[in-house]
C-alpha cells in the first residue's frame, strides 16, 4: 500500500496513502467510503438511543436551514443527522451531528506526523459544529450534541458523556448496571467504527487501484494481508 497514491488530487500534488490507511477511510470523500463510514456510525448511535427508550428520527429536514442564521449555499439541503424527541425534558428535540474526522492531516500529499496527536482532531471538529450549530440550536430552542469518533478510534468526550447519561437513563428498567451499559454502548460504537474502517480499507483501496495510478501493481489480498501484518 506504501507508495500508491489516491485519485483525490490528481489536478495537483498526488495525496501517499498512509501506512495506517487514515486516508482510505475519512481523508477524502473518493468511492463514498467516507460517507458510508459515517452513516454506519450514525445508524449504531441512532440504534443505541433508541434501546434507551428514546424516540428518534434520522436525518429530519427544514430545520437547519430555518434556525441557522443568513442561510448558507452548503446549509440549505442539510438534515440533522439524528433528533431525539424526548430526551431532556427541556428541548422540544436534541439534535445530534456525527463526525467521524480523520486522525491525521496530509501537507502536499504527504501526512502531516506532527498532527498525530490523539484527540486534536476530534476537539476541532467538536468546536467546529458547537460554533456553527449551538447557539443557533439553542436559541430556536433545540439541545445539540455531537457525536465525534476519530478514525484512531478515539471517542471526543462529549460523546462519552452522551454515551453514559444513556446508560443512566435506562439502567433500571433494563436491571443492568450504568458500568455495563455504558461498556455495551462504547463497545457497539467502537465495533461498528473498526468494521466500518476495515470495509472502506479495503473497499476504498479497490477503487483507488481500479481507476487510479498505483505503484508497484496491487490486490484486495496484498492489502489485507498488509493490514493483517500490521494487527498481528
Ligand atoms: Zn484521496
Amino acid at each position: 500500500m506504501e507508495g500508491s497514491t489516491c485519485i483525490c488530487n490528481n489536478n495537483r500534488a498526488p495525496t501517499h496513502l498512509d501506512p495506517f490507511g487514515h486516508h482510505l477511510t475519512t481523508g477524502c470523500s473518493c468511492g463514498g467510503y467516507r460517507h458510508r463510514l459515517h452513516d454506519d456510525v450514525k445508524y449504531e448511535v441512532n440504534s443505541l438511543i433508541r434501546y434507551a427508550g428514546f424516540r428518534t428520527r434520522l436525518e429530519e429536514s427544514n430545520i437547519l436551514n430555518q434556525i441557522l442564521p443568513g442561510v448558507r449555499t452548503d446549509d440549505v439541503n442539510k438534515r440533522t443527522d439524528i433528533s431525539i424527541f424526548n430526551h431532556d425534558g427541556v428541548h422540544q428535540r436534541t439534535l445530534l451531528d456525527v463526525c467521524i474526522p480523520s486522525s491525521v492531516r496530509f501537507r502536499n500529499g504527504r501526512m502531516d506526523t506532527s498532527a498525530l496527536d490523539v484527540g486534536k482532531s476530534a476537539a476541532r471538529a467538536h468546536q467546529t459544529k458547537i460554533s456553527k450549530y449551538g447557539d443557533a440550536c439553542r436559541n430556536h430552542g433545540f439541545g445539540f450534541k455531537t457525536i465525534i469518533v476519530e478514525s484512531s478510534g478515539y471517542v471526543h468526550g462529549d460523546t462519552c458523556s452522551f454515551l453514559l447519561s444513556l446508560a443512566k437513563s435506562c439502567a433500571v428498567e433494563k436491571n443492568l448496571s450504568v458500568q455495563t451499559l455504558y461498556n455495551f454502548f462504547l463497545g457497539s460504537v467502537s465495533v461498528t467504527l473498526q468494521r466500518g474502517l476495515a470495509n472502506a480499507i479495503v473497499g476504498k483501496y479497490h477503487y483507488v487501484t481500479g481507476h487510479g495510478n498505483v505503484e508497484n501493481g496491487s490486490s484486495i489480498d496484498r492489502v489485507v494481508q498488509s493490514l493483517a501484518d500490521r494487527v498481528c
